[in-house]
């Protein structure tokens, strides 16, 4: 089996602040080598490393938004993040749960740190991908999975050296816990001391990582904490492996392949669906949301 090469390893850029609550720094969509149709389905990904809000009594965050084309997915590493969109959709995730939301043909949400742990305080640590929909899919009925840690689906590693966290796609035979519109994994690998793991996707997918936590080799090379690696879309197999433990985000997916117009909150196919999706909002097509 060929190997995966790497083809950029990316130093997070400068943090930017998304409101109020989330301090992130923007990886796909606007670095160097990543625009949205280099990591198709992956059309933005946004990540809070590690950060410590002070308490606060007004929990921070970002207020009623509108979103269409595509969904948004939040995965909480620390803290916690109450949601509520106008299809319905809502809940709190807390560390290791997820929140998949489809937009689909549009949705207005809001973001903010729930109410205890904005009040306490803490350190917080989420990403958020956007994840790009087809064509025919792009107008369909908005979705939300609330997904809690104890429901997703777990690969355990040889020699108790960890575990993979499959939310979605598979690994091994283990299936992912959401479900998806296009082809694509999602997964968290949790590496003890001295733990290691290989991975294998399709060449034409795009596919990258995240390292959340600790040091690891990628391919025996060395990537530190909060940087992000873009592979080759050539060979399958990588490998990842830790001294003293990592937490890694793993993405791998089909690029759907279609023209990408975006705008703001809405990505869709072509100028006129944006001009369409903006008159929309506009006028109140998006539903209500207090
Ligand atoms: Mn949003």
């Amino acid at each position: 089996m060929a190997t995966k090469k790497i083809e950029i390893v990316v130093p997070p850029r400068p943090a930017h602040f998304v409101g109020d609550g989330f301090r992130v720094h923007n990886f796909i969509s606007s670095s160097y080598r990543l625009d949205m149709e280099r990591m198709d389905p992956f059309i933005l990904m946004d990540y809070n490393s590690k950060f410590y809000f002070p308490p606060s009594e007004t929990p921070k965050g970002v207020g009623v938004h509108p979103h269409r084309g595509f969904e948004t997915v939040t995965i909480a590493y620390q803290g916690k993040v109450a949601h509520h969109d106008s299809s319905g959709g809502g809940g709190i995730i807390g560390e290791g749960d997820v929140q998949w939301m489809t937009a689909a043909s549009g949705v207005l949400h809001k973001e903010y740190h729930e109410e205890n742990f904005s009040k306490k305080g803490g350190d917080f640590q989420m990403v958020q991908l956007w994840v790009n929909l087809p064509a025919k899919d792009k107008m369909s009925k908005p979705k939300y999975q609330g997904i809690k840690n104890q429901d997703i689906n777990k690969y355990q590693l040889a020699e108790n050296s960890g575990e993979i966290e499959v939310i979605a796609g598979e690994y091994k035979g283990i299936k992912g816990s959401a479900s998806t519109f296009t082809p694509l994994h999602l997964q968290n690998a949790l590496l003890k001391e001295g733990g290691s793991a290989d991975f294998s996707f399709p060449e034409s997918y795009n596919t990258a990582l995240l390292v959340l936590e600790g040091n690891v080799s990628v391919n025996g090379e060395p990537v530190s904490t909060d940087h992000f690696v873009l592979f080759e879309n050539q060979g399958t197999e990588f490998n990842i492996q830790t001294e003293k433990g990592a937490k890694v985000l793993i993405l791998s997916g089909e690029p759907i392949g279609e023209s990408i117009a975006a705008q703001g909150p809405f990505v869709m196919n072509t100028r006129e669906e944006i001009k369409q999706a903006i008159n929309d909002f506009n006028q109140g097509k998006f539903g209500y949301l207090e």
